[in-house]
């Protein structure tokens, strides 16, 4: 069970540029509830009252029962771009932006048996067969021993809980219709056609 998903913002310096923010200097964590994951499905349902719904590929880490990595996927950090500039712009809180329902759509899990495995692989996502984003995960601003030693010292992490590692750059809007494929070269793949709310 994923009861949290502890994100980080800002964590590929090119990224921060892309959207004009600074460069961090300790990593910037938010908040997806658990309940925005949705796990292996082959479609994402856009929100109905959305209007500027952006993917973020990022490689996601679980926590095991010992809080330590042993098991990876592929996350979309789904974004409602619009309502996070306007919740940034007032100095508010990102939920609506981050965390409706739906936002998390995940790959299959793959083992991991040791951090380094995971240091410099390819990170790629296409939409409609277009490469949006490709960069490597070595191009991290803060490395993975950082993140999960941070997460573990501030937040009260759960076995099960996902801790999302940031975006390269790229993001950009998703329609109905677009075919995103997702994947981290060697490890894992994942497909989601895009759908409209209907109700
Ligand atoms: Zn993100």
């Amino acid at each position: 069970m994923i009861r949290n998903i502890w994100a980080v913002g800002r964590n590929y310096a090119e990224h921060a540029k892309e959207l004009g923010n600074e460069v961090p200097t300790t990593p910037l964590f938010f908040l997806k509830a658990g309940s925005t994951a949705s796990l292996s499905a082959d479609k994402i349902i856009l929100p109905s009252w959305s209007e500027d719904i952006h993917h973020e590929v990022e490689l996601a880490l679980q926590f095991n029962d010992q809080l330590e990595v042993s098991t990876a996927c592929l996350a979309l950090d789904l974004t409602e771009r619009k309502k996070q500039n306007e919740l940034k712009a007032k100095g508010q809180p990102w939920t609506l932006a981050k965390s409706f329902s739906g936002s998390c759509p995940l790959s299959d899990f793959f083992p991991v048996e040791d951090l380094a495995e995971l240091q410099d692989l390819a990170l790629v996502l296409t939409v409609n067969s277009e490469v949006r984003q490709k960069s490597r995960t070595s191009q991290m601003l803060f490395t993975l021993p950082q993140l999960i030693d941070f997460a573990r010292q501030h937040f009260p992490v759960c076995p099960g809980d996902l801790l999302l590692t940031g975006t390269p750059p790229g993001v950009g809007p998703i329609k109905a219709g677009d075919v995103l494929k997702a994947e981290i070269t060697g490890k894992i793949s994942h497909q989601w056609v895009v759908q409209k709310n209907l109700i």
